[in-house]
């Protein structure tokens, strides 16, 4: 009845799995006939905290009580609040804007790095270089960033000024005189789980600021500990000039967020958003960073990182005929599957086991659990990994 409506009054933009889920726990959902699963993608990395977190529950409902919402040409408390607390954990020099979604956030980065290059009404320098197999958003715009030729279809003309990079090294010879800005993901994410060396990320680092050109980080997927710090950034030990944050901030509620160390780019009037940073949103995720940094000083982040490396491991020597490699950092792993229908395979026999997984790239098996997820619920998603490998034909 349900996927009826759904495919009835839904423009067809995913391909949808039709399981309707009904409530979730930790990292557990339950569906409308009591299955249960396992939960290995937090939403695409969302739901940090686990689903129906208490804490966050509790933190949306008070608010939700007294107010959500009243615009940005009014202080509100909540989202000052939270900038402090994400500026003050990064141990980075910056100022925020709140927008809604990770697509979002990188358009205020595309924003700020314009008006940047701009020099008394004159567009100086423009051009933003990204990566080949970069993924930065949906918008017209971000889709223009994401390097990924296969996504432009369709949908031109788009804005000028992106040009991609075939890797980190390629960059040095594409400065020129135009450039205010390279855009990057420390790991790819929907790229296939790819982190970037770090030194390599240092080199350029020091090598943009020299030639000063900004350089940005797309964190929508690495941000808020998901690599186990706070920042990719931070793992890295870098300092970029402007950070995009959203998926893993709200566990749930739509939030997105430029940081810039360029604490006075916008005037009154630049830029704006109805939503963005609204009492809700503000609230739910200065609970989020809460639990995580005391998850995090606990040592049970790294605990939870090294326990569930520790079983994925078992994967590349017990099944060499289907695993290549184990990639990923922190709790953003996957393993490179030796092909696309293999992967096809995989993520449907783990559905049928009870548990949710994601793909990344063309044939990375991907896993992006709550970050707080305890050691009784990976312990049993690997069992139900197991038995949907046990149960591939090679
Ligand atoms: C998901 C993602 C985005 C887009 O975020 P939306 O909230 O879907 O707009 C941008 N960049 C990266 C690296 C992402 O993983």
């Amino acid at each position: 009845m349900s996927e009826e409506i759904d495919k009835n009054f839904i423009l067809h933009s995913y391909a949808r799995n039709y399981v309707n889920f009904v409530r979730g726990e930790g990292a557990r959902v339950f569906d409308d006939q009591g299955q249960e699963y396992i939960d290995f993608t937090s939403g695409i990395g969302v739901v940090s905290v686990g689903h129906a977190n208490p804490r966050v529950t509790e933190a949306i409902c008070d608010q939700a009580q007294k107010i959500i919402h009243i615009s940005n040409l009014y202080l509100i408390e909540p989202q000052a609040k939270l900038a402090k607390s994400l500026v003050e954990k990064s141990g980075y020099d910056m100022r925020c804007f709140f927008a809604n979604s990770g697509a979002e956030a990188n358009e205020g980065a595309i924003k700020i790095a314009r008006k940047y290059g701009e020099v008394d009404g004159e567009p100086k320098r423009y051009k933003i270089i990204t990566l080949k197999h970069s993924f930065h958003g949906r918008t017209i715009s971000t889709l223009k960033a994401t390097g990924q030729e296969k996504m432009h279809h369709w949908f031109g003309p788009y804005p000028d000024g992106f040009v991609y990079a075939e890797d980190l090294d390629a960059i040095s010879d594409m400065l020129d005189d135009h450039t205010v800005c390279v855009l990057i993901e420390l790991v790819q994410g929907e790229g296939g789980v790819a982190p970037q060396d770090k030194k390599r990320v240092q080199e350029l680092a020091a090598l943009l600021r020299s030639k000063d050109i900004l350089l940005a980080v797309d964190e929508v997927q690495t941000g808020i500990y998901r690599t186990g710090e706070l920042f990719a950034s931070n793992l890295y030990e870098i300092e970029p000039d402007i950070i995009t944050v959203a998926k893993g901030l709200g566990n749930g509620v739509p939030i997105g967020v430029v940081m810039t160390r360029l604490k006075d780019i916008f005037q009154p009037g630049d830029h704006g958003s109805t939503f963005g940073g609204n009492y809700l949103v503000t609230r739910a995720a200065y609970e989020v960073l809460e639990i995580l940094e005391a998850y995090k000083n606990s040592g049970g982040l790294d605990e939870a990182i090294l326990f569930f490396e520790e079983r994925l491991r078992r994967f590349v020597t017990e099944y060499p005929d289907i695993v290549e490699k184990e990639v990923g950092l922190g709790l953003m792993r996957g393993l490179r599957i030796r092909s696309a229908e293999l992967l096809t395979q995989l993520v449907d026999n783990a559905f049928g086991e009870g548990l949710l997984v994601l793909k990344a790239g063309r044939n990375t098996l991907r896993f992006l659990p709550p970050l707080t997820i305890s050691k009784a619920e990976v312990e049993e998603g690997f069992v139900r990994l197991e038995k949907a490998f046990a149960a591939i034909k090679v």
